[in-house]
């Protein structure tokens, strides 16, 4: 947009001079013919007129007799000091208005001196002097005429100029945009080198420009020409030199050498010029003795590259050089054995070639990464948006968060409770669409450095800033509302009931950790000292949460020791038969003997590596310990009982959890029917299908198994018919409050004994502390009892003791 804007507005310009369309110059040919060389005595033909070093020439002819107001003298200058006067009056001396050093050391492009009527037929000399820059003054370039038709005339035959302006102008204005887009994309290295290219890209199209009669047309004072000119022609290194240290790869050992070299020589040059000892002008040679030193340095440096390596980089950068070299010494032909023309010209061209060269390569190897980037941040952004939603994936919102601060941050998860049946009941798209819209709610709620994502589940996160936990209080009751608002407007019929789980994120250590906020967060939930907000059912994770969290932590880092060291040890609690009063069979139970603490319970460090899934590690200790126990037994000769331990819900899931089982059986060599797994019943309804192959598998070695704390949690009665389990454990729970006195419990006791009598299962008794418990039990034709009344859990030779006196029953 800004090239096209930049080439109508320089067209545009050109074409305001065809207002006065008519090319009127006042009898161009006699007045450039009529010159006379006053010490010759003679008139001058042909095109240029040699004045030697250091010398001067004047130069004689007669105004026409048709000069009007309008009319204007113009004479090209190259590097002359030129003084015009009519009849001895001076009317105009080049450069007058600026510093007369510097405009006598630069000269003009085109000298444009009004001419007034008085003048007519009066004679007009020209004074040209020659400070030893040039070689020949052409006086077949002295025009008269209009203003405007002058103007025009020199616009014309600037066109060549005017190109290359809007050439080079328009290629660093894209290659801007380019590097621009590459910085929206953070290709940084890129960026700078292209933008470094395009500024000097641009300030070529500048310099060319202010060099150029184009620029005459609008400005004719010479200083600012002389100015913008050499303004532009200096900060063409300074830009190079940028682009050459931003410059990614070892392109930059060979940019930077060329333009280190160009940049020293040019300070030299205009040291020399400030201290008086050289021209300003000779500073443009400076340029072709700096071209002459880089084809010295580009032959030695091509030399050393493409023996090591065949980098098409180094090969195009040096190219590049090459060309501007050939221009550049060109022009300094052309400095020396030229007449009056612009020696500039080749070296310009080259320019022009050499700046495509570079932007070319460049461009090319940026495009290179910028496309990967593209194809990486297409992957990033599917990575990032969530199908669902339409909103954050969980990536992004940890990268997001992982850049905001922890101090006043909450973490908050939302879920939707029983979202599985609702998906059920409703379908899955209306429920993506019901997540969705509480997605767009809460999103609209956030403030400033807040974010959310969907965290999948039916499970939202945020990150959300609050001064204290009121606030974080209030914040979630308002999202509460806001799911209520969009279960309206779906018009969902169901009740969709949400959980909150807060965290604050200075528990954590330095940047928020979303795993480690979402564990916490989720573990308010289950632990006990979590502060419970019931209006928005939150649970709020605290210090306390936390406390509790490096004991958890510090049991986690001792199991492997504790278990090498002994300390996980299997304790026995008889069962007894109530038929005889005989002991059973036994649960294994474990207990862990800290050498400091003492005897650490389970309920303390089994919900622990439950959590954890180290669970598995103490079952199969336990149960190798077992084995070990039935093998002492047999070999002393004694009937061992059954042992029953108990296996975690944690473990099941393990692929080859029950190998280990068969691996340590097989090991140890243990009669399988003195073996007993105890699986709880939230684990066999929760996975039914895992469980029915795991029972098959334990049917299959011989070994026994028990429905744990039955009654506990949510008890399937159909279920428990299709799985086959050899005998049921009635949880403690069932003979709490009042068994056998409250007769509602009892009924309730009777009644599920019945059942289970029915189908088949033997039927034990769990936490029995009484004796009338005993009794009834007894009458209600419960098999064996397990609880303190008997027995207490207790080491192998407190138990094997306690089996002597009470008596074993056979199996
Ligand atoms: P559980 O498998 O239901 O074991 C029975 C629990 O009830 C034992 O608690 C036992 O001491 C307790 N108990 C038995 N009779 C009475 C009574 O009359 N009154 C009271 N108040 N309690 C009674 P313990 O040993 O503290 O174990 C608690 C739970 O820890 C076990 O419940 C079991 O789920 C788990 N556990 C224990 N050892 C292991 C193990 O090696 N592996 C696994 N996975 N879990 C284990
Ligand atoms: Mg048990
Ligand atoms: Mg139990």
């Amino acid at each position: 947009m800004a090239a096209v804007m930049a080439v109508i507005l320089i067209s545009g310009s050109c074409v305001k001079g065809k207002d006065n369309i008519k090319l009127k110059i006042h009898e161009p040919k006699s007045f450039t013919s009529g010159w006379k060389d006053v010490s010759a005595g003679r008139e001058v033909g042909g095109t240029a007129v040699n004045i030697p070093g250091f010398s001067t020439k004047t130069f004689t002819n007669i105004v026409p007799q048709d000069v009007s107001d309008n009319v204007y003298i113009c004479i090209w200058n190259s590097n002359f000091h030129i003084t015009a006067s009519v009849n001895g009056k001076v009317i105009s001396e080049m450069g007058s208005g600026i510093s007369r050093r510097f405009a006598e050391e630069n000269g003009a492009l085109w000298q444009i001196i009004p001419l007034d009527y008085a003048y007519r037929g009066q004679v007009l000399t020209l004074t040209v002097e020659n400070r030893n820059r040039t070689r020949s003054f052409n006086l077949d370039k002295v025009y008269l005429g209009p203003y405007n038709d002058i103007q025009f005339e020199l616009v014309k035959g600037s066109v060549f100029y005017f190109l290359e302006t809007v050439f080079i102008l328009l290629v660093g204005i894209v290659l801007l945009v380019y590097a621009l887009l590459l910085r929206r994309y953070h290709l940084m290295e890129h960026f700078y080198s292209l933008f470094f290219l395009s500024l000097l890209a641009i300030d070529a199209g500048i310099w060319f420009f202010s060099n150029s009669a184009v620029l005459q047309y609008f400005i004719s004072s010479p200083s600012i020409r002389y100015l913008l000119s050499y303004l532009s022609f200096y900060l063409l290194p300074v830009f190079l030199q940028f682009f050459y240290i931003e410059t990614p790869g070892n392109r930059s050992l060979v940019l930077g050498s060329l333009v280190t070299a160009y940049m020293a020589w040019i300070t030299v040059a205009l040291i020399l010029y400030r201290v008086n000892l050289l021209p300003l002008s000779i500073s443009i040679i400076t340029v072709h003795a700096f071209v002459m030193f880089s084809i010295f340095v580009i032959i030695i440096l091509c030399l050393m590259h493409f023996h090591r390596t065949h980098d098409r980089y180094i090969f195009w950068t040096l190219a590049a050089f090459l060309i501007l070299t050939t221009g550049a010494l060109i022009s300094l032909y052309g400095f020396y054995t030229r007449t009056g023309a612009d020696n500039a010209h080749a070296f310009r061209i080259s320019f022009v070639l050499f700046l495509l060269l570079l932007i070319v390569t460049n461009v090319k190897e940026s495009m290179k990464e910028f496309n990967d980037m593209r194809t990486v941040l297409h992957y990033k952004q599917l990575a990032y948006m969530d199908p669902v939603t339409g909103g954050n994936t969980r990536l992004y919102f940890e990268e997001k968060i992982r850049k905001l601060p922890t101090t006043g941050y909450y973490f908050l998860h939302m879920n939707i409770l029983q979202f599985k049946i609702i998906n059920q009941v409703l379908g899955r798209e209306k429920c993506d669409e019901l997540l969705g819209a509480i997605y767009k709610a809460f999103e609209k709620s956030l403030r400033e450095n807040e974010e959310i994502c969907n965290l999948g589940n039916a499970a939202l996160g945020l990150y959300l800033a609050a001064e204290n936990e009121e606030h974080i209080h209030e914040r979630c009751r308002i999202l509460k509302t806001l799911v209520q608002q969009c279960v309206l407007e779906k018009k969902i019929s169901m009740i969709v009931n949400t959980q909150f789980c807060i965290t604050p994120a200075l528990e954590q250590a330095d940047a928020p950790n979303l795993n480690e906020l979402q564990d916490h967060a989720l573990m308010a939930r289950l632990n006990p000292l979590a502060i419970y907000w019931q209006d928005a059912n939150c649970y709020v994770y605290n210090r306390a949460c936390g406390a509790q969290l490096i004991k958890d932590k510090n049991l986690e880092d001792r199991l492997d020791l504790a278990i090498r060291n002994h300390e996980i040890v299997t304790w026995l609690q008889p069962k007894i038969a109530l038929a005889d009063g005989s002991v059973c069979s036994a649960e294994a139970l474990a207990r862990w003997i800290d050498p400091e603490k003492g005897i650490i319970s389970p309920g303390e460090f089994i919900p622990v590596f439950e959590r954890n899934g180290m669970i598995s590690k103490i079952d199969l200790c336990i149960f190798e310990e077992v084995c070990n126990m039935i093998n002492q037994w047999i070999s002393e000769g004694k009937t061992p009982p059954v042992i029953s331990v108990n296996i975690s819900k944690a473990a099941i899931r393990q692929d080859d959890f029950f190998n280990k089982y068969v691996r340590i059986a097989e090991k140890t060599g243990v009669p399988a029917e003195y073996l007993e797994f105890e699986l709880t019943e939230s684990t066999a309804y929760e996975n039914y299908d895992l469980i029915r192959k795991i029972l098959e598998e334990i049917h299959q070695i011989g070994a026994g198994c028990s429905m744990d704390d039955f009654g506990k949690s949510y008890s399937n009665i159909s279920a428990l018919a299709t799985l086959q389990f050899n005998a049921v454990k009635m949880d403690k729970s069932f003979f709490d409050d009042g068994f056998p006195m409250d007769s509602r419990r009892y009924q309730l006791v009777s009644g599920t004994m019945q059942l289970l009598k029915s189908l088949n299962l033997e039927v034990v008794a769990e936490g029995i502390e009484k004796k009338e418990q005993v009794d009834s039990l007894k009458t209600l034709g419960c098999d064996s009892i397990q609880g303190f009344y008997f027995a207490k859990p207790m080491p192998q030779k407190q138990f094997e003791l306690f089996v002597e006196k009470k008596k074993l029953r056979k199996i």
